[in-house]
């Protein structure tokens, strides 16, 4: 089954459940993950399942990230926010870092996200 992880930065997390609202039947085929308050936000305010990691700065992008590494994961939707430095930066890093050693797709911005969810759903 297709396994993707979504994850948004506060200010973006309202942009995640929004754009997981409008795909939510084609995302009801994956099987879901994600950070673990914007998965809180998902169960809360969508009828997805998502199984939850810890919270970013928690080290949930790192338990993602390893999910890459070891080939378990199709895609990532990950809505950074580009306006303020995140406490976990390094963390975040390594997780990009992953996604391209593995050549694993990853979206950065609701456009992206389009694309990817449909890319995948072929
Ligand atoms: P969060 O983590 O969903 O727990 O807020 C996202 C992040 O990595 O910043």
């Amino acid at each position: 089954m297709t396994r993707i992880a979504l994850i948004a930065h506060d200010e973006k997390k309202p942009d995640l459940v929004e754009f997981a609202r409008t795909h939510e039947s084609q995302l009801r085929d994956y099987d879901l993950i994600a950070t673990g308050t914007t998965g809180k936000r998902l169960l809360e305010e969508t009828d997805l399942d998502v199984g939850r990691k810890e919270s970013g700065p928690l080290g949930g992008d790192l338990m993602i990230g390893a999910e890459v590494a070891a080939g378990n994961l199709d895609g990532i939707v990950f809505l950074r926010d580009p306006l303020r430095a995140q406490p976990h930066e390094p963390d975040i890093s390594a997780l990009l870092r992953i996604c391209d050693v593995h050549d694993t797709a990853l979206a950065t911005n609701l456009e992206s996200a389009t694309y990817l969810i449909e890319g995948l759903a072929e």
